[in-house]
């Protein structure tokens, strides 16, 4: 089992290239955003819970991610392993990942970072939320996002740093530029 993890602030991109990814890779996509705007959609016990988090722009507390998560990656079609988006986003859901891992039997094998720079995710971010409507896309809730990213998420640069496994790809390109860094250095690792 082989799992990537791709790394980036919000607006840089994870799920567009996450997306693409899965064909060359053979791999599905999970993402957590997903998996929460699901739940939200059918009005699930879960989706309600999200929902309170997520429309203020905070993160959903870590016990009821991880056990998404895990509850995910359990499923049939995850048996080589899946390319993460959007998980982990904290130091305990890494480490929480190990443990599930090494439960599953699988390893990480790279970790993709996708740069860009803030003031270009801010105007990606509002022009997103103009075209998709998501609720969590307003400026207020944009700014706590970027902000929880930088006090909780980019911590996990240097975790996997120090595991070796982070390969920085320059995000402000065009989303085919993107995909062909992505894939030359995930091909590699997988
Ligand atoms: P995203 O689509 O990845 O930007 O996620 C949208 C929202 O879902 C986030 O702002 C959080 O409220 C929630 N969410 C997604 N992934 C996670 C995660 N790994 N941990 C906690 N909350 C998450």
């Amino acid at each position: 089992m082989k799992y990537v993890i791709l790394l980036g602030a919000p607006g840089a991109g994870k799920g567009t290239q996450a997306k693409l990814l899965q064909e060359s890779l053979g791999l599905p996509q999970v993402s957590t955003g997903d998996l929460f705007r699901f739940n939200l959609k059918n009005e699930t016990e879960l989706g309600q819970l999200a929902r309170t988090y997520m429309d203020k722009g905070e993160l959903v507390p870590d016990e009821v991610t991880v056990a998404m998560v895990k509850n995910r990656l359990s499923q049939p079609d995850c048996a080589d392993g899946a390319i993460l988006d959007g998980f982990p986003r904290t130091l305990a859901q890494a480490e929480a990942l190990e443990g599930l891992l090494a439960e599953l039997g699988g390893h990480i094998s790279i970790v993709p970072s996708i740069h860009v720079a803030q003031d270009v995710l801010l105007d990606r971010l509002l022009g997103r939320a103009e075209i998709e409507g998501r609720t969590d896309d307003n400026e207020e809730t944009i700014r706590i996002r970027m902000r929880i990213y930088e006090e909780q998420t980019r911590p996990l640069l240097e975790f996997y740093s120090g595991k070796d496994l982070v390969v920085k790809v320059n995000g402000q390109q065009s989303i085919e530029d993107v995909q062909n860094d992505l894939i030359r250095v995930v091909q590699d690792a997988v």
